[in-house]
């Protein structure tokens, strides 16, 4: 059975303009210590699809459709149940460390909270793991740094304290929305390299949120590629890369910087992605594919099987699944 199971997610925001989609339609699954990269650019649906299972939506915001975790829906539960999952079972870490770090509180009587309030620890346990955690998350002077505050830290620093405080109830999945997006580029290697090994050692689940397809190389099994709230591709990490078969995909992976051609102009895909207030008929990406065709503009692709595993919305006929990179 699937850790966790979305199926025909739908998420909607009531504006004075009219109701923003935000995700339509959206599934996919991830299996106990599998990671999922979710990626899109800005206003993709990405994180909106992550606040819509753990209930953080904006007041505005509702969700409908189903997510089930081990089996149990989790979609619209109660505050209260949401409470315990967020918690014990599914935790998240954001961009922005400081979003869950209290600036006027010291490191350890945060971490020491979490295991008090949720695990039932004592304050003297609650130390002792915390510190053990600490150790995991490579945080040189831990003891020390139990003692800081969150401003006393560097950003790579914090979002380490953020990521052991998110493993600190062991969950089973671990949702991680842009965490290395505010960092310079060698953190970031070692953030994401810090999170697969966490992977790895508690057999943690993660569903990575990122705009940016360089990142979820190394980390991720599979790969949802989302724009305007639909999946555009889902397959394999590999096939994502190397045969990637979707123009949006494609056009992500040529924005991504490549060590073995420093200095290479970056391409960007033009245009911008569309209103969610107003989408236009058809393929959502058609007004910005050099592929699209009068059909694209008319009938929106459903997304059909391309092989095994590998799912894509395009009318173009599947091309010779050349190398692109
Ligand atoms: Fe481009 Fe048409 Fe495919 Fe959409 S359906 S991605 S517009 S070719």
């Amino acid at each position: 059975m699937d850790l966790l199971e979305v199926r025909n997610l739908h998420v909607q925001f009531d504006t004075p303009d009219g109701t923003v989609v935000a995700v339509n339609g959206l599934n996919f699954s991830i299996a106990a210590g599998e990671t999922l990269g979710i990626v899109g650019e800005s206003g993709s649906g990405k994180s909106q699809t992550a606040f819509s299972l753990l209930g953080l939506l904006a007041r505005n915001g509702r969700a409908s459709g189903s997510a089930r975790f081990e089996g149990n829906e989790i979609l619209n539960l109660p505050e209260k149940q949401l409470n315990q999952i967020r918690a014990r079972a599914i935790a998240m870490i954001f961009q922005d460390p400081m979003t869950s770090l209290n600036p006027y509180r010291k490191i350890g009587p945060q971490l020491y909270e979490v295991l008090v309030h949720h695990m039932g620890n004592t304050q003297k346990e609650a130390r002792i793991q915390a510190l053990a955690m600490l150790d995991a998350v490579k945080i040189p002077e831990a003891k020390k740094r139990l003692e800081s505050y969150p401003h006393e830290l560097s950003g790579g620093m914090r979002q380490r304290v953020m990521i052991a405080m998110a493993l600190l109830c062991q969950p089973k999945l671990l949702i991680a929305d842009e965490p290395t997006t505010a960092l310079d580029v060698t953190v970031q290697a070692q953030i994401l390299k810090l999170l697969d090994e966490l992977k790895r050692e508690f057999n943690t689940a993660i569903v990575l949120i990122t705009h940016d397809l360089g990142v979820v190389a190394g980390l991720c099994d599979r790969v949802l590629v989302m724009y305007a709230g639909r999946t555009m591709e889902y397959g394999p990490v590999e096939d994502i890369f190397y045969r990637a078969s979707h123009p949006y995909t494609r056009g992500l992976l040529h924005a991504v910087p490549r060590l073995d051609s420093p200095g290479a102009t970056l391409a960007t895909i033009p245009g911008n992605p569309p209103n969610l207030l107003q989408l236009p008929p058809g393929c959502p990406f058609w007004q910005r594919c050099t592929s699209a065709t009068e059909q694209c503009q008319a009938e929106a692709p459903p997304l059909r099987p391309i092989g095994d595993n590998r799912l894509r919305a395009c009318h173009l006929e599947i091309p010779e699944l050349s190398e692109v990179v």
